[in-house]
């Protein structure tokens, strides 16, 4: 009979999955029975509102068996089972399409991340079975179907008999090599502690005959070999079990092999809460962002339990957008089976667990914030983007909420520094949070709006991702004291006198100064004298409510058509010897509109923004050189 081809995504990974150097090779027995928990999970679920399943809680079960000699290993179970339309579906393409595109993102150049963070499930069979067979009937068809594959070269869908529904995998171990026992996974006591390590609180019993031989009568003389069904796992689910008699470790994998995770979590929040509504939750905060996070098609949410029983793989309402970063679950009695028919009903519900999820995940993060700072920020590194958005999004509905959990790098410091941090080291008579906004610190640091700040002994927070601008804007003040960029208009940092002798100095070059701005018509909306700065002779600001650093990241939008723009200044130091020159030139001399645009391209290239005419700066340049 002629194979089929597996889809390209697929085979690429069943190659890796055959030549695989992966060492937990023993990880496909979890990928497999929870296949097979999930399946049955579909079944009982159907059970509970439809009398034809004909199937009790307690009819359910995974079953492990062994044949040394043959090298087989099955496993089955009484679950929904597949379709041949679903065998063809689920086992020829693979699930997790963004597997590879992140692999080719991130250049990994062998198979170990790769497995090791996705799990990639029933694929993982292929690293200790040289031929893997899945015999299924589907709940409600009258048919059973056989999938059968040896790896590259595709597989068989052939007509197959099987009296009830579910799944039988059959693995044909590979032989033994130098490196690997493969025969290891055809023991009784190997397979027994690998589901005890990996799918202890797989909620169905998993079980296996053990045939063994035990003293008879109480004589150890006279033995008798026996088999028995044993039942390898507890089934109790970890989040039930008592904080005091859970391990890192216990968590960890749980974690991992739940949550397609490689790595441990950098946080566990478990918990229960009690109230109108009681419940458990175990929640996990990631080390590093999955794969797609901050892509659109990311599903946040926690996993959905009532008692024990799975009801909603990703529950989006038991967490707000800005922590969609946390896995987890949430297992109540208090909610009804039927949840996803008659959510409505339980909207309040899980509104009340969803407000104490969020105070709790803030409570967490906040005391990681002030006890370990170098875990939190390891954390920010990650998520920061998340929080921020928060800070921002529903109308700033949450700034409050959020903002005690932002850092941003400290100038003075050079450090991240909470607001509370720099609301706490402000100087006496400093009114407001100044803040920088630039590409990155080294350029925000250089920016010459800064001299001024900086020179009165103020710290500045450097703000350098595109979202932080809005953020601050939308936060506008923290502990009642008011942000101000270094750019704003008003800065006010100068004595009564300066700033008289400064509108003097303004009023005298008024006919300078507009012949300058005329000369940039349609560039800048105003020239003006600077009390900001120092060093520099110019430096460009705004007017208005959008800054030139929110002008760049609303033009880098995809939607942008580049009309948004901010109200630019060009403002000129005073105190700058370039400002003599101008103020003895006549206004109707022609170098006056030289140099505004020379002055004007120079200001562009401080605020790293690119100039108009690259080769009429340059011509213009040279020309003052020769
Ligand atoms: P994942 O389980 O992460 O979706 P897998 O490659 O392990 O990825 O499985 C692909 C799909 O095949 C599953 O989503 C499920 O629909 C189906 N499947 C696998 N094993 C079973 C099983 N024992 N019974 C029913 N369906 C199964």
């Amino acid at each position: 009979m002629a194979k089929k081809q597996f889809k390209a995504e697929s085979r690429r990974i069943l190659d890796l999955m055959i030549d695989s150097i992966y060492t937990h090779k023993e990880i496909f027995l979890r990928e497999l029975i929870s296949n097979a928990s999930d399946a049955i999970d579909k079944l009982y679920f159907l059970s509970l509102t439809d009398d034809k399943v004909g199937k009790n809680r307690e009819d359910f079960e995974i079953r492990i068996s062994a044949d040394k000699d043959k090298r087989i290993l099955t496993i089955s179970d009484n679950g929904i089972g597949m379709t041949k339309e679903e065998l063809d579906e689920n086992l020829g393409t693979i699930a997790k399409s963004g597997t590879l595109a992140f692999k080719k993102e991130h250049d990994t150049s062998d198979a170990v991340d790769i497995i090791g963070q996705f799990g990639v499930g029933f694929y993982s069979s292929f690293m200790v079975a040289d031929d893997v067979q899945v015999l299924s009937r589907a709940y409600g068809s009258d048919e059973a179907w056989l999938w059968e594959s040896q790896g590259r070269e595709g597989y068989t869908l052939t007509k197959a008999e099987k009296a009830d529904c579910g799944t039988v995998i059959t693995l044909k171990i590979k032989q033994n090599t130098d490196d690997e026992q493969y025969d290891t996974y055809l023991d009784y006591y190997k397979i027994s502690s690998l589901v005890k390590q990996y799918s202890d609180y797989i909620r169905y019993p998993i079980r296996m005959e053990h045939t063994h031989t035990r003293p008879k009568n109480g004589d150890p003389k006279d033995t008798e070999t026996v088999t028995e069904d044993e039942t390898l796992n507890s089934m109790i689910p970890l989040w039930k079990k008592a904080k005091s008699e859970l391990k890192d470790e216990d968590y960890n994998e749980f974690y991992k092999s739940k949550f397609h995770d490689f790595e441990d979590p950098l946080l566990t929040i478990h918990f229960s809460g009690e109230g109108v509504v009681s419940y458990d939750a175990l929640l996990y905060i990631p080390k590093n962002p999955p794969y797609d996070f901050y892509a659109k098609e990311y599903q946040r949410g926690l996993q959905l339990y009532s008692s024990g029983v799975m009801i909603m793989e990703k529950c989006a309402d038991l967490l707000p957008d800005y922590f969609g970063f946390v896995s987890g679950l949430v297992d109540s009695s208090d909610l009804s089976l039927n949840i996803s028919r008659e959510l409505l009903q339980h909207d309040r519900q899980l509104k009340t667990i969803a407000v104490t999820l969020k105070k709790r995940i803030k409570t967490e993060l906040k005391k990681l914030m002030d006890n370990d700072r170098e875990k939190y920020e390891q954390f920010y590194k990650s998520f920061k983007l998340a929080i921020k958005y928060g800070l921002y999004s529903e109308y700033g509905m949450n700034k409050d909420f959020l903002s005690d959990l932002v850092l941003y790098h400290s100038a003075a410091q050079n450090k991240l520094v909470s607001l509370k941090e720099y609301v706490d080291a402000m100087k006496e008579d400093q009114k407001y949070i100044y803040y920088v906004s630039a590409e990155t610190v080294e350029r925000a640091m250089k920016l010459p709006q800064t001299e001024r700040v900086r020179d009165q002994g103020y710290d500045i927070l450097c703000m350098t991702d595109d979202v932080d601008e809005f953020a601050i804007r939308m936060l506008a003040s923290y502990m009642e004291k008011t942000f101000k960029s270094v750019s704003d208009a008003d800065l006010n940092l100068v004595s009564d006198e300066e700033k008289q002798a400064q509108e003097r100095a303004q009023e005298e070059n008024k006919d300078m100064l507009a012949a300058l701005k005329a000369a940039l018509s349609g560039k800048v909306k105003d020239v003006r004298l600077s009390d900001r700065l120092k060093s520099s002779p110019v430096c460009l600001t705004s007017d208005g409510p959008l800054s030139i650093e929110m002008e760049k990241v609303l033009a880098s939008m995809p939607v942008s058509d580049g009309s948004v723009k901010a109200e630019r200044v060009l403002e000129i130091n005073p105190a700058h010897p370039v400002f003599n020159v101008l103020s003895t030139l006549g206004t109707d001399d022609a170098r006056v509109a030289k140099y505004a645009n020379l002055l004007y391209d120079q200001a562009l290239l401080i605020e790293g923004l690119p100039i108009e005419d690259p080769v009429a700066f340059s011509n213009a340049i040279c020309e003052l050189m020769v």
